[in-house]
């Protein structure tokens, strides 16, 4: 992985769904530059993602008190009222927030279901929409919102219009809370990754994967930590005249916007 950008000692981030993937990718990366980290998890399966996070915690020889795993599904909005309670008690504020938490249920329109229609909806804008809102009163002026958003939010892919209306709201969302904040130099961006390698894609079929690859001009499926690095310059001191933008962590697949 590369070194991480910046210094982010006694800055309280908050991740979304920081048990795997993105989310932990993120998660460590801001904890071995110093930060204490909430690393959010969902209620289903409560325990296992905590022990996930414990474990990439362990593995990083990093302290109990640096990484905090606290419970709550995104979608709901009196569980993220309750987040921030907690978050609040704990450690007082909020200097970064990443809403990473996210999900996918594919299925083209003709045979796409309200419930994969809504759950979908709720999860990915919903939960962006509950936890901007939930941690206004703790964020620090100056601080930092970082939503991760999609490539398919600015081209579209075949069987997820579901996701890709998330993921462009989530756009709209960025932008319009990019100049709300402004007054208090809070900035507001979103991160557009493109094809990278977690359990999200890990269900893709071979031969359609195989393909999606071959289009990539970089040659290879971005990681996590890919992400991750592009979060931190995001929250990093260097970034602090961008707000209401978009990056594509992309591997050059998508070069507009
Ligand atoms: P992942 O499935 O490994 O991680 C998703 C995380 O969200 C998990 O930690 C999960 O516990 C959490 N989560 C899911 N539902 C939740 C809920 N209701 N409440 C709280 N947490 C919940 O996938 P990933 O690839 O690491 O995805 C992370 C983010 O990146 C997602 O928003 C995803 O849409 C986005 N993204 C991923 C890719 C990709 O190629 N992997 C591309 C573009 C965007």
């Amino acid at each position: 992985m590369p070194e991480p950008i910046g210094e982010f000692s006694d800055r309280v981030v908050v991740v979304t769904g920081a048990s795997q993937g993105i989310g932990a990718a993120t998660a460590l990366a801001f904890a071995k530059a110093g930060a204490t980290v909430v690393a959010g998890c969902p209620t289903h399966d409560a325990e296992s993602h905590r022990q996930a996070v414990a474990n990439w915690r362990e593995e990083a020889g990093l302290p109990p008190e640096r990484v905090a795993p606290v419970t709550a599904d995104v979608s709901q909005t009196d569980d993220v009222t309750e987040f921030y309670d907690t978050v609040q008690k704990h450690f007082g504020h909020v200097d970064v927030l990443v809403n990473n938490a996210g999900i996918n249920r594919d299925h083209t329109l003709a045979k796409m279901t309200d419930e994969e229609w809504r759950a979908v909806i709720a999860v990915n804008l919903d939960g962006t929409f509950f936890n901007c809102r939930g941690v206004l009163p703790l964020i620090t002026d100056g601080g930092r919102i970082i939503n991760i958003s999609s490539m398919v939010a600015q081209t579209g892919n075949f069987g997820v219009a579901n996701y890709a209306a998330s993921k462009a709201g989530i756009l709209g969302l960025t932008k319009s809370l990019a100049l709300e904040l402004a007054p208090r130099r809070i900035t507001v961006n979103a991160v557009c990754p493109g094809f990278i390698d977690t359990d999200m894609t890990r269900s893709i079929p071979d031969e359609v994967l195989q393909k999606y690859l071959e289009r990539i001009p970089l040659g290879r499926p971005g990681t996590p930590e890919d992400v991750a690095a592009t979060v931190l310059f995001l929250a990093s001191p260097g970034a602090g005249y961008l707000t209401g933008q978009s990056l594509g962590v992309n591997g050059g697949l998508y070069t507009g916007d």
